[in-house]
């Protein structure tokens, strides 16, 4: 027994561990050779189609790979992946983290993110941007990334979609813009409305108070007074929101046609010598440096910019301050002048913060403004895009309390022919006369004028009749146009001192009806013609000028501006 014991002791153990370390070895190179077959077996059928998927690839554009799960060992890597990425086919055999370097850090982190939430029931489409090694830049790239039947190997097919990719994103940015004018249009709509109710409401609320006062004839005219003057905030609402909408449908046109540069500062100077009188602010009006003076440019937008600074200069300046106008030459380059225009008050300034936003339409310093002071907001995003237009730009400088200036630089072609600086600007005893029949003018009445009113519409004829005959002028009325004409042509000569002419008129309208009167042969054929027209487009008064006319005044009537112009046409321009 002791003999079989150290028998087994001495041959048998070693034996059985020898035994148990051999069907170890054999278990452990089965599963090698498991595993080595799994591979081999899908290295052979990727070799088998090797030619199969080499030309495939040779007529893509896109380049593909084919990646063992298991390892993400590369099986097969188109020989056109080189060439799109600029990484050699052994660099991303080798090792396939190579490929981040085609894309940024934080791409790759984006698609690695992609890749491990990815289901596997479809395929996974992934975009990026990638290093192009075509045109050494960033390009845009995409990949498909599937899983074959038996969820061994990943196929990815990596294509560059740039012009495409730049195709939709100007096509995404197009519609991004769309969206936001759109949204833009509604928000002005809304704004524009909530801004146009708010006087409407007013004007209806004074109306009312003044049916119910009508016995009381202090508080009456107290309420039409209010009434009046929130309708002229409205109408000059209208007009601006108008202007606005013009700009922003870009339908706004700048008219090229020469013009005098002292003319626009004389009109301006007459425009505002009494309003600032009347609020006892300096005023003074002043040309600097000019040895030309006639260019070519939108006469009526530049005016109308200059005016939108000088009525808030007026506006934010109180009493015993001064609003001064320069206009100045600065250069002659290439037959163009260089213009500096600035509006300079002694007001209450603009606070720094909202410098930035004054030229956004309805934007106003803060809520108190609209209440002190009136305004919608409109006149500095009106005159920024006219300046834009016309090339050129509004330096703004403000200091609270101390004052403001608007300062715009443009440059106009210089027009030809004549460029004599008026001599009013120049001899005293001219610039005296001057004086001398502004005043005139300023003290111009009706009072024994004769006007030939062409009006269509029964209720604007009454009003105008009843006013202007209150002065003392005397009215004879003309239903169209076509009558118009025939009442001139049968008056005596001299019969009539202007006539006021309605534009959208039966029969005949007034800008023929003008243009009729202008062509007759008698002396007096160059009477002053003002158009009285609810068409109050820059270009409509634009075109009452064009066929002859002295001026266009705008509806709603104010019988103070037909007063004055009247008087400027038979004092000033006719030199009578
Ligand atoms: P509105 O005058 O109708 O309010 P604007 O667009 O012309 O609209 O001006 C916008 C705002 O800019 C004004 O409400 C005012 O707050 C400010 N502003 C413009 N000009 C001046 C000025 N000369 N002095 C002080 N504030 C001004």
């Amino acid at each position: 027994m002791e003999i079989i014991l150290r028998y087994i002791d001495q041959h048998l153990l070693p034996l059985s561990l020898f035994l148990a370390a051999s069907i170890f070895a054999v278990f452990c190179l089965k599963l090698y050779m498991q595993e080595k077959k799994r591979s081999r077996s899908v290295e052979l059928a990727v070799s088998g189609e090797r030619e199969f998927y080499q030309s495939f690839a040779s007529n893509r554009q896109e380049s593909f790979l084919l990646i063992q799960k298991s390892n993400l060992h590369i099986l097969y890597i188109s020989p056109n992946f080189e060439q799109m990425t600029g990484i050699r086919a052994e660099l991303v055999c080798a090792d396939i983290e190579v490929l981040r370097n085609i894309v940024t850090q934080k791409e790759a982190r984006n698609i690695v993110k992609q890749l491990k939430n990815w289901d596997k029931t479809q395929e996974l489409k992934l975009e990026f941007d990638y290093r192009s090694a075509g045109t050494h830049q960033m390009a845009h790239g995409y990949a498909w990334v599937q899983t074959d039947g038996n969820d061994e190997c990943y196929l990815v097919v990596f294509g560059d979609n740039t012009e495409d990719y730049k195709i939709r994103s100007a096509l995404k940015k197009e519609l991004e813009q769309a969206y936001q004018e759109s949204q833009a249009k509604t928000d002005f709509l809304s704004k524009m409305s909530h801004e146009i109710r708010t006087p409407m409401n007013g004007i209806l609320g004074m109306l009312s108070l003044a049916k119910v006062h009508v016995n009381d004839p202090k508080q009456t005219s107290y309420y039409l007074e209010r009434a009046e003057s929130l309708s002229q905030f409205l109408l000059t609402l209208i007009n601006d929101i108008l202007d606005m909408s013009r700009i922003e449908s870009g339908k706004m046109e700048l008219e090229e046609v020469p013009f005098d540069l002292y003319g626009v500062a004389e009109k301006l100077d007459s425009m505002f010598r009494s309003t600032t009188e009347a609020k006892k602010l300096r005023w003074d009006v002043q040309m600097q440096d000019f040895d030309v003076c006639r260019v070519v440019g939108d006469e009526l937008r530049l005016t109308q910019v200059i005016i939108n600074f000088i009525s808030n200069a007026v506006k934010f300046t109180p009493p015993g301050g001064a609003v001064t106008v320069t206009f100045r030459q600065m250069h002659k380059i290439d037959g163009n002048l260089h213009l500096m225009i600035r509006v300079r008050d002694t007001g209450k300034g603009i606070k720094s913060d909202f410098i930035s936003r004054i030229f956004r339409p309805f934007e106003q310093e803060d809520a108190s403004t609209a209440h002190h002071y009136g305004g919608s907001g409109l006149g500095m995003a009106i005159a920024d895009n006219i300046v834009k237009l016309m090339q050129g730009e509004i330096i703004v400088e403000s200091e609270e309390g101390k004052g403001t200036e608007f300062v715009v630089y443009v440059s106009l072609p210089i027009a030809e022919g004549d460029q004599t600086v008026p001599e009013s600007w120049k001899d005293d005893k001219a610039a005296d006369e001057m004086v001398d029949k502004k005043k005139a003018v300023e003290e111009f009445t009706l009072d024994g004028i004769r006007i030939l009113l062409a009006e269509d519409n029964d209720v604007n004829a009454e009003i105008a009749m009843e006013i202007m005959e209150m002065e003392g002028a005397s009215l004879e009325r003309a239903c169209d146009g076509l009558e118009a004409v025939r009442m001139f042509e049968e008056s005596p000569v001299n019969g009539y001192d202007a006539i006021l002419m309605d534009i959208q008129m039966p029969n005949m309208n007034g800008w023929e009806a003008a243009a009729q009167i202008r062509k007759l042969s008698r002396q007096d054929a160059d009477i002053p013609i003002f158009a009285m027209s609810a068409n109050a487009f820059v270009e409509d008064k634009r075109h009452s000028i064009e066929v002859g006319m002295n001026g266009h005044i705008s509806k709603p009537v104010d019988y103070d501006e037909v007063r004055q112009r009247i008087g400027e046409a038979l004092l000033i321009s006719s030199g009578r």
